[in-house]
């Protein structure tokens, strides 16, 4: 199979994960939409597990119809029991703040 007829769709980056403090891995996903418009703490967002990928997608943009809307992180662990949203571990591929503030109520 040629890999490189998928390049077009290349996921975004990894998913990142973080131990907590009793050794549990959690799995930590974008707090930003991938548009760059709007905190997924405040518009919800849908994460499926898809051949690989971890598939995120904000509710607004979804509503919208907002291309590109969609993380795609390549999951590297074994599915864990929690997930937390975090843009911190995110910051090289989150879009500018200073260009598309991320809206909150
Ligand atoms: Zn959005």
């Amino acid at each position: 199979m040629d890999v490189r007829s998928r390049e077009t769709t290349r996921p975004d980056g990894d998913l990142r994960y973080r131990v907590d403090h009793v050794g549990a891995t959690v799995a930590v996903l974008p707090a930003t939409c991938k548009a760059g418009q709007h905190s997924l703490t405040v518009t919800g967002y849908r994460a499926v597990a898809s051949e690989g990928e971890l598939h995120v997608s904000c509710r607004a943009c979804t509503l919208t119809l907002v291309a590109d809307s969609t993380w795609r992180l390549t999951i590297a662990r074994p599915s864990t029991e929690r997930a937390e949203l975090d843009d911190e571990p995110y910051r090289d591929v989150l879009p500018s703040p200073s260009r598309t503030p991320v809206r909150r109520r």
